[in-house]
């Protein structure tokens, strides 16, 4: 007796009743397979395990289509939503024990049968498996670009699907799931044609939502494999407290921040903040700094902005007028970088080891002098903590360095790499040029605040600030 018709004699005896649908399929195998009361499977001969064992998965397969039918339901309807689930396949992986992608392709395959009906009526009568169902699928429906090889392709279009279902409802039942798959996969095999539409759609936009920049694009497999190894080639290293999507995020930021750094166009690689002179110097909360775009920034972080990277800022008075631009790459130049790295070897915030991406922290924060006395190696995260975190360094960068929180907190020493600094390289000195063509930097000094009485940073270098010059 076929699965369906147990289920519908089946209906008369448990209707009105509440009992759970596995008893009624047990209770369906006892009686069909004569097991005397129990699920004793044991009792059956080899050929009743055979038949027992052919059954039992088309009424599997009937079931995992009914299942397929009622997760797109749940889809359609929302039924999520009440419980709170953000989507059908999340309301399944936290339910019913199957992953979110599985519950995705189920309901998926659902919308692809609608318009399969014979492939539909075989899942729904359990003589296709789920795994078969998937490459009859992709055999049937029009999904699959390239030309078919095997000599069995119908003509493209809708009559030409239509002719796949019937052809595949007949055949497919019978048909292996690895015979079936390894058509689909030759049929799947891409042809010159989809890379160059790949090629067409790729794509990459960008927009921001509050103090984040959001994107989204696509790229050909062979160019998005290349984007991924660069990427990854930056990464840093997992140190248990990042996520991978994290250290993704923090690679892509290396490989553009080398990109720049590398730019032998220093004015068109270079990205521009404006800045009050008093959001840099003092404290004013009043003051405010943005991106040449205008979005703003948080003070804090145009100071650390201003520390060390290919970045310009422009800094204006209360009026709006240029008052100097103090560029970075041009303050810490390779060979001050070079020395720095032989001295600090690591980043010199508390107990920091990290050797990669660090940046040249401004002890007391520009514009006091870009020169070793003033500078310490920090890592990108403790270089946050520096500047939109509060913390600050203390100390000598020669020989030990404390940060320190304004409540109380504060770090264990940290050591350059080289205490005695005898075979350092000499300290590079500053060329005399002071600023791009077109500004004067000469008032500036007049109006630089560390002039002016504002609370001292806690290490004051002992020379009197550059302020705005290219180096030194
Ligand atoms: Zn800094
Ligand atoms: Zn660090």
């Amino acid at each position: 007796m076929p699965f369906g018709d147990v289920t519908h004699n089946l209906a008369a005896t448990v209707e009105g009743s509440s009992i759970p649908l596995v008893d009624v399929v047990v209770a369906s195998c006892v009686i069909r397979f004569g097991l005397d009361g129990e699920l004793e499977w044991g009792r059956l001969d080899g050929r009743g395990l055979r038949v027992a064992a052919e059954e039992l998965q088309r009424a599997i397969s009937a079931l995992q289509h009914h299942q397929r039918r009622v997760l797109r339901l749940v889809e359609e309807r929302r039924a999520y939503e009440a419980v709170g689930s953000r989507d059908a396949a999340d309301w399944a992986a936290g339910q019913l024990g199957i992953s979110r992608h599985t519950a995705s392709e189920q309901i998926d395959m659902d919308r692809k049968l609608d318009e399969l009906p014979h492939l539909a009526d075989k899942a729904a009568a359990g003589e296709l498996s789920a795994e078969q169902v998937k490459p009859a699928i992709e055999l049937a429906a029009d999904t699959i670009h390239g030309d078919g090889d095997d000599g069995e392709e119908a003509p493209a279009g809708d009559g030409g699907m239509a002719e796949r279902d019937r052809r595949l409802a007949d055949a497919a039942p019978s048909m292996s799931v690895a015979t079936l798959r390894r058509r689909a996969a030759r049929r799947r095999r891409p042809a010159a044609k989809d890379h160059a539409e790949a090629r067409r759609v790729r794509n990459f936009e960008s927009w921001t939502a509050g103090q984040e920049l959001r994107f989204r694009g696509s790229l050909p497999l062979d160019d998005g494999a290349r984007l991924l190894k660069a990427i990854e080639r930056q990464m840093p290293d997992r140190d248990g407290t990042t996520t991978p999507g994290q250290r993704h995020a923090d690679g892509l930021l290396a490989l553009a921040s080398a990109t720049i750094a590398a730019d032998a166009d220093p004015d068109r690689a270079t990205v521009v903040v404006i800045a009050e002179l008093a959001a840099i110097c003092d404290d004013d909360p009043a003051a405010t700094a943005e991106l040449e775009t205008g979005q703003p920034l948080a003070t804090d972080t145009a100071r650390r902005l201003v520390c060390d990277s290919r970045l310009s800022v422009l800094v204006q008075d209360r009026d709006g007028r240029a008052v100097g631009l103090g560029t970075t790459a041009r303050t810490v130049t390779p060979a001050l970088r070079r020395a720095l790295v032989v001295r600090d070897g690591h980043c010199r915030f508390g107990d920091g080891t990290s050797r990669r991406f660090l940046h040249a922290h401004h002890i007391a924060h520009w514009p006091a002098p870009t020169v070793m006395s003033n500078l310490a190696l920090v890592c990108y995260a403790h270089h946050h903590a520096l500047h939109e975190g509060g913390w600050h360094l203390t100390g000598d960068p020669f020989h030990e360095l404390v940060a320190v929180h304004p409540d109380g907190r504060h770090s264990p020493p940290n050591h350059p790499h080289h205490h005695d600094h005898s075979d350092l390289p000499p300290e590079p000195t500053a060329p005399s040029h002071t600023g791009p063509p077109g500004t004067d930097t000469t008032p500036n000094r007049r109006r630089a605040p560390l002039s002016g009485g504002s609370s001292p940073p806690p290490h004051r270098p002992a020379r009197e600030p550059a302020l705005f010059a290219d180096s030194g």
